[in-house]
């Protein structure tokens, strides 16, 4: 029954102009719905062409957009990349430009090392100057600054990556430079200072005071005719004539190592400076020091008065070196 329907044919007139014969065809229904279908297939397989044609010309217009977003971002990023290479090259620059100026100061710095060396040392001013470091040598030219004003110019020529690594392991080698030479320079400072303190220690250590406020000496150091006796003996120190009671202070910086008394030299005071140095203030009213003091340079250490073996109010006034007695006159400043 279905089949039947199927092979029932069916009869198209197509009627042309009305002066030319109609057409007739006449078909099954199979056939009819075959060619629908074909006519459906293509239509279909049209559509989906189209849309597969949209579809691929959508994705390409979104993905060159993407892209372009892409590109700009990257140029974006080479731009201020750019910048910061170019910023730190130019810190680089000076970076080495600042290493110039510093091996220039420490180059000052040593002058004046050995400069202070030859002060605290005079005898051994023939001592070799520090040598100079091996400097790494540059020609470093601030045209920006200078060009303005003296005339510059030329072609640019862009620094290459090259030159830039060159520059960085130049200024790199100056500044390892730099640290070795201000190490040893804060060495050769330390030993100097020490040379200094120790040179200043011996200087007060040295008797170069008036041990009381007159100048007046009544008897100098060596041959001369008892005051007592009146016959020929040896003074082994100087007498300064004062007033009782008058300041006696230390001749230099020491420790106290005898107060004592006795009928020869009275109320007196021996101190000690190292290096084999002693003084001894003799006839002393008061002493007013202890033994085993330490005493400073000017200090006071007694009152001047006339006990012991004295004609009257005096210091005698007596250095030891090494144990044996010296004159004292070249020891002191000249009276002013
Ligand atoms: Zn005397």
């Amino acid at each position: 029954m279905r089949f039947k329907w199927l092979q029932n044919k069916l009869t198209f007139v197509i009627i042309p102009e009305a002066n030319k014969s109609v057409m007739r065809l006449r078909m099954s229904r199979a056939a009819l719905c075959a060619a629908m279908l074909a006519v459906l297939l293509v239509l279909g397989a049209a559509a989906y062409v189209y849309s597969v044609h949209f579809h691929t010309v959508l994705s390409t217009k979104l993905r060159e957009s993407a892209l372009q977003t892409h590109t700009n971002r990257l140029e974006q990023d080479l731009t201020s990349k750019n910048k910061t290479i170019e910023q730190l090259q130019n810190e680089l620059f000076q970076l080495s430009k600042q290493a110039a100026e510093v091996r220039r100061k420490v180059e000052e710095m040593k002058k004046l090392e050995h400069e202070l060396k030859k002060l605290s040392s005079p005898g051994s001013a023939d001592s070799p100057e520090l040598p100079a470091a091996a400097a790494v040598t540059t020609t470093l030219n601030d045209s920006h600054e200078a060009g303005a004003a003296l005339g510059m110019g030329g072609p640019p020529h862009p620094v290459t990556e090259q030159q830039m690594k060159a520059l960085s392991r130049m200024a790199h080698a100056n500044y390892t430079s730099l640290q070795k030479e201000m190490t040893e320079l804060e060495h050769h400072w330390v030993q100097s200072r020490q040379t200094i303190m120790k040179k200043r220690e011996q200087a007060l250590r040295r008797p170069g005071l008036w041990p009381t406020l007159s100048r007046t000496v009544t008897s100098p150091f060596g041959y001369r005719k008892d005051p007592f006796t009146n016959k020929l003996s040896f003074h082994r120190g100087i007498d300064i004539a004062g007033k009782m009671n008058d300041p006696v202070v230390a001749a230099a910086k020491g420790t106290v190592l005898t107060v004592g008394s006795d009928k020869f030299h009275g109320n007196h005071i021996i101190l000690d400076h190292g290096n084999g140095l002693r003084t001894w203030y003799m006839h002393l009213n008061e002493a007013v020091i202890r033994q085993g003091e330490h005493v400073e340079r000017g200090q006071l250490i007694g009152k001047l008065g006339t006990s012991g073996r004295s004609t009257g109010p005096h210091l005698h006034y007596e250095i030891l070196l090494k144990g044996k007695s010296t004159n004292p006159a070249p020891y002191l400043p000249k009276p002013e």
